[in-house]
């Protein structure tokens, strides 16, 4: 009950007052704390919201990015890999879950993206599946691109950055294909600012905190190379290792190998509970509401 009275007045206050207000960082900060009870509750298979990247580099860039998508030159999804976790997940859920989403990076950079839909589509052939893009490319997209978003009913979920794009143009196109279109987060709202979620680079976080009280815990899962993990964070860390030398460590006890799970009951029990690699993240200490920019690829957009 509580719950929905902190969700609902962040809801209502995010849509008169300012990100950067006081007013909205206490009420984004009670959404949080009442929403960390939730972070530790075991979720159904048919609640989760699964991601698969088709590109791990971005044509944007933005600073601080969750994905480090700014540390990667180029980076495709390997399609016979992608296309077996495809398989092997929906193996495991039966086909059900949440939402799918195809992700990045930035998607729409992948020429295979309308063959990675098509298999996406025949292995959750009723579920919820959308692609998460900044829309830069939406306007330059193949036909054979819109033909398999139409095909196999594809959101496109447009993040609405303050960067200068045809939104009247990529509606009128996504109408003629009729292909839904919907914006990421609440971008309907506002254009996207950022956030900064400070790694702690000496790993002394108290895991069970910075689990509670994440954004990404135990929602968003991502699935790559076999494992699948709670979040971009770990998911992508080698990335941020390789570009600033760094050495956050991820464990076994990080993530799951979807080949070695039995079922899905184990993956979803082992997510609602903190990762050893939550010690890097200082949760207590991130900022939201911060104007958007594009990475310098300085690494004090992503530490501390
Ligand atoms: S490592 Fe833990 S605290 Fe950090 S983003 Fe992932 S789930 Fe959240």
């Amino acid at each position: 009950m509580k719950n929905n009275i902190s969700n609902r007045l962040v809801r209502f206050f995010r849509k008169i007052v300012p990100y950067n207000s006081r007013i909205f960082r206490i009420l984004y900060y009670m959404y949080i704390r009442q929403n960390s009870i939730s972070r530790l509750k075991k979720k159904k298979a048919a609640d989760m919201e699964i991601q698969f990247h088709a590109a791990d580099h971005c044509n944007l860039g933005c600073k601080g990015c969750d994905a480090f998508a700014p540390a990667v030159k180029e980076c495709f999804a390997d399609i016979e890999t992608l296309k077996k976790d495809l398989a092997r997940t929906a193996e495991l859920t039966g086909g059900i879950v949440g939402t799918l989403t195809i992700s990045g990076g930035e998607p729409l950079l992948n020429p295979q993206l309308p063959e990675i839909l098509e298999y996406a589509r025949s292995c959750f052939p009723n579920q919820k599946l959308q692609i998460i893009t900044n829309g830069l490319l939406l306007e330059r997209m193949s036909a054979k691109f819109w033909l398999a978003c139409k095909d196999n009913q594809i959101i496109i979920s447009l993040t609405r950055y303050p960067i200068n794009i045809n939104l009247e143009k990529i509606k009128e196109i996504a109408s003629a294909y009729s292909v839904g279109l919907a914006y990421q987060d609440d971008t309907d709202i506002r254009e996207k600012t950022l956030a900064f979620n400070p790694l702690d680079l000496s790993g002394k976080q108290d895991i069970k905190k910075s689990y509670r009280l994440c954004f990404m815990s135990n929602r968003s899962f991502v699935v790559e190379n076999g494992r699948i993990y709670t979040c971009t964070i770990i998911a992508h860390i080698d990335y941020f290792n390789k570009f600033f030398n760094q050495n956050f460590v991820v464990s076994e006890r990080d993530y799951i190998d979807i080949y070695k799970a039995e079922s899905i009951d184990e993956i979803t029990d082992f997510m609602c509970r903190p990762m050893p690699f939550c010690r890097y993240c200082d949760k207590k200490n991130r900022v939201s509401g911060l104007d958007w920019e594009v990475s310098k690829k300085d690494i004090r957009e992503w530490a501390e």
